[in-house]
């Protein structure tokens, strides 16, 4: 299937199209006329076919370009949350199922006391803490993991192929670094902290097995204080 990426790639579109159509059509009409015909159609056939055809390709590749950013459009609003732009529940889901082999560390993370910030400053400082808090989490991450909004003010994440102790550091980091990472916003500054449980996914092992085993660890972060990482392996000494 032929992508009009770009707008320009509408032009390249038309010429190759055109030309591709020109020599198509000389071809055949050079076998099937007799040869004294044969120059009368080489002199007036390309710029006919030219000048009725590019039109055509030009408005055919317009087309594909509209069709193609739609396309764009309609991918971003199912894989993209809207307010983080973090992978959405389903894509997160959908890339983990294409790979069943994969192994590392799940993250679950929660902004702690978020409610109050609502409360006190309202829906809209909300949000743009929210949206703040993932690109901080983001900024942490590679290329390779995946962040994803997994509901109001909880995230997931997946670490690709790290072992306990980097996933334990990673997070840390991420921790720190919300943290360290006041939110400001035309209306308040706002200060939060979030609570992060871990776990680790083998191979093979169902996600959902370890995003609940993360929820678990996430659960013993709050119960016991709050802004930390608690990962599944530690022990209450250790957490
Ligand atoms: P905890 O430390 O135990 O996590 O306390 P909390 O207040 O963060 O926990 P709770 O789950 O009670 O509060 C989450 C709040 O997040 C409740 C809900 O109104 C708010 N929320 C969920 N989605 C959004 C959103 O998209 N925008 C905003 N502004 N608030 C949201
Ligand atoms: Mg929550
Ligand atoms: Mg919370």
């Amino acid at each position: 299937m032929i992508e009009v990426r770009q707008r320009k790639d509408m032009w390249t579109f038309a010429v190759l199209f055109t030309a591709l159509e020109v020599a198509f059509l000389m071809i055949v009409q050079v076998w099937f006329y007799p040869p004294e015909m044969r120059s009368y159609i080489l002199a007036r056939e390309p710029l006919l076919t030219l000048m009725i055809s590019m039109p055509l390709c030009l408005y055919l590749g317009g087309q594909m370009h509209e069709n193609y950013l739609r396309k764009q459009e309609l991918k971003s609003l199912t894989q993209r949350d809207r307010l983080t732009q973090a992978a959405t529940r389903d894509f997160f889901y959908e890339r983990l199922e294409e790979e069943p082999d994969a192994f590392g560390v799940s993250l679950m993370v929660d902004i702690d006391f978020f409610k109050k910030v609502n409360d006190t400053h309202g829906h809209m400082v909300g949000d743009a803490v929210i949206k703040a808090v993932a690109e901080v989490l983001r900024a942490n991450c590679r290329e390779e993991d995946i962040v994803c909004r997994f509901g109001g003010e909880e995230f997931v994440i997946f670490l690709h192929k790290v072992s306990p102790e980097q996933g334990l550091d990673i997070a840390e980091r991420m921790r720190r670094s919300v943290e360290a990472s006041p939110v400001r916003t035309e209306a308040a500054t706002v200060a939060v902290t979030v609570s992060i449980g871990g776990s680790l996914k083998q191979v093979s092992e169902d996600i959902d097995a370890s995003i609940g085993s993360a929820d678990e660890a996430l659960y013993r972060a709050k119960e016991t204080g709050r802004n930390r990482a608690v990962m599944e392996w530690m022990t209450p000494a250790t957490a």
